[in-house]
């Protein structure tokens, strides 16, 4: 069957087609996190989704070559920085780091890249990208001294998220400063300093200021991986104005279509209402492992679900999780078993043998329930066959094989090791440099931050030790 993804573009179910006679990779554009807080797990439920739909291209032998940004200035950014008291880099790194530990814990496949929109480099696309838009009379500085996209100059505005401008008359939401703009729905490419953003700013040919988040996305996916982009992500709240205003920017700028796929996650609510930290819903991660579940069973439960089906997180769920699991773990001992005990020469009838049914609803637009549905019965069958002693070593082996087909792309093995993340590696490896200079204080801060994220750090006479827990014993 032919790979079908629903293109949030068309809103359709296209056939997709992503070989290319130049056996480049798939290039894939995921939208990252604002790091001003520590992620969700209505985040991370986006994040899962584009890890599996990476990792089935995968498993379809497509090459893939992922982008996820970091968006490390934005206006929350800078209002979390500036009620800390510190300086925005300070501010946004243990969010950062936080991020990486999360992922690492659901086990979602590191990107390829993670640029980060601070990054001078990305800045100065960023203004040279304002700079032809400007050229093309498709952007303006306004009297406040921004910059901003015109968006009655881009007759496509509003084709991916499939509504025209005059719905954005009627929205009501007129900001303080929005008169400054010719039109409600033009956006800021450039906002100029002012006192609140301190001193968070890059020079500009309009002056100090700071870019626009849409404009972000545009320079760092253009910079890294071309003009066109074959898959673009996110959840359903970027569709707009975010990915409207990337196709806005990025097409004004280069003329060429910009991404051949949209594809969404849809919202992720909490006992069946939208997660809000004043409804006491709120869950990240560790909140999560806070009450004795893992990173596995979480990485289960927000996996579970249909990509574009609103998920509903409950406790409920998580269990449901844990004896699913469970159950993949019986069955993966007893063929393990089965394998080691029965001698080559047996000759006992087979009964049915693994099939492509799996792969192939993922083929059908991510049908992971679909999916998740065949290897349950697949292991009610087998354990049934096991049990009638109609299962022989070799059947045995083909299903092991099969499933270490299947688990490249959930990766919901039960793990005998807990693996170290990279960043609190990279954390631990900073701190030893410190000590080796007798940096105290740093290496000292390093400890901490090494602990925020969950891990403690031992310092013995074969070098620092890493464990999980806070613990310095
Ligand atoms: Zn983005």
């Amino acid at each position: 069957m032919a790979l079908r993804f629903f293109n949030t573009y068309s809103r359709e179910i296209e056939e997709v087609e992503l070989r290319d006679p130049t056996a480049r990779p798939v290039k894939m554009y995921t939208c990252g996190p604002t790091v001003y807080s520590r992620a969700h797990i209505g985040n991370f439920r986006a994040y899962i989704f584009e890890d599996l739909l990476q990792r089935h291209l995968e498993l379809r032998d497509y090459k893939v070559h992922r982008v996820m940004n970091i968006t490390d200035v934005e206006d929350k950014t800078i209002r979390g920085a500036r009620e800390a008291g510190v300086p925005l880099q300070k501010f946004t790194e243990q969010f950062k780091d936080a991020f990486f530990v999360d992922a690492h814990t659901l086990r979602i496949k590191r990107a390829d890249e993670y640029p980060a929109a601070t990054d001078q480099r990305y800045i100065d696309r960023m203004i040279d990208m304002i700079n032809a838009l400007i050229s093309k009379g498709l952007a303006y500085q306004a009297d406040d001294k921004s910059v901003y996209f015109r968006i009655n100059k881009f007759p496509d505005y509003g084709k991916l998220a499939h509504f025209d401008l005059t719905q954005l008359q009627s929205t009501g939401r007129v900001k303080h400063d929005e008169y400054d703009k010719e039109h409600i729905g033009d956006f800021a490419l450039w906002k100029a300093w002012d006192e609140a953003d301190g001193d968070v700013k890059w020079d500009s040919p309009w002056g100090p200021g700071r870019p626009g988040w849409h404009i972000e996305c545009s320079a760092m996916s253009t910079a890294l991986l071309g003009d066109q982009i074959d898959i673009h992500c996110g959840g359903v709240d970027n569709i707009f104005p975010h990915h409207e205003a990337e196709i806005a920017q990025s097409e004004g700028v280069t003329g060429k279509k910009f991404v051949r796929y949209w594809l969404h996650c849809a919202h992720l609510l909490v006992d069946g209402q939208k997660m809000a930290k004043s409804l006491g819903n709120f869950y990240t991660v560790p909140d999560v492992l806070a009450k004795g579940y893992t990173g596995r069973e979480l990485r289960y439960a927000l996996l579970r679900v249909h990509y574009r089906v609103p998920l509903n997180f409950t406790w409920q769920g998580m269990n449901e999780a844990r004896e699913s699991l469970a159950r993949i773990d019986e069955w993966l001992a007893r063929l393990r078993q089965l394998i080691g005990s029965v001698r080559r020469a047996d000759r006992t009838p087979q009964r049915g043998m693994p099939t492509t049914d799996f792969e192939e609803a993922l083929d059908d637009d991510l049908n992971i329930s679909a999916a998740l549905g065949f290897l349950f019965e697949s292991i009610r069958e087998t354990n049934r066959a096991m049990d009638q002693n109609e299962m022989d070593a070799a059947s045995a082996s083909a299903w092991l094989d099969w499933w270490q087909r299947i688990n490249t792309v959930l990766d919901l093995e039960a793990e005998t090791d807990v693996a170290i993340p990279h960043e609190v590696a990279r954390l631990a490896e900073e701190r030893e440099n410190a000590r080796h200079e007798k940096d105290w204080k740093r290496s000292d801060e390093l400890r901490e931050r090494i602990s925020a994220l969950g891990w403690g750090v031992r310092d013995t006479k074969a070098g620092p030790k890493l464990t999980r827990g806070t613990g310095s014993a």
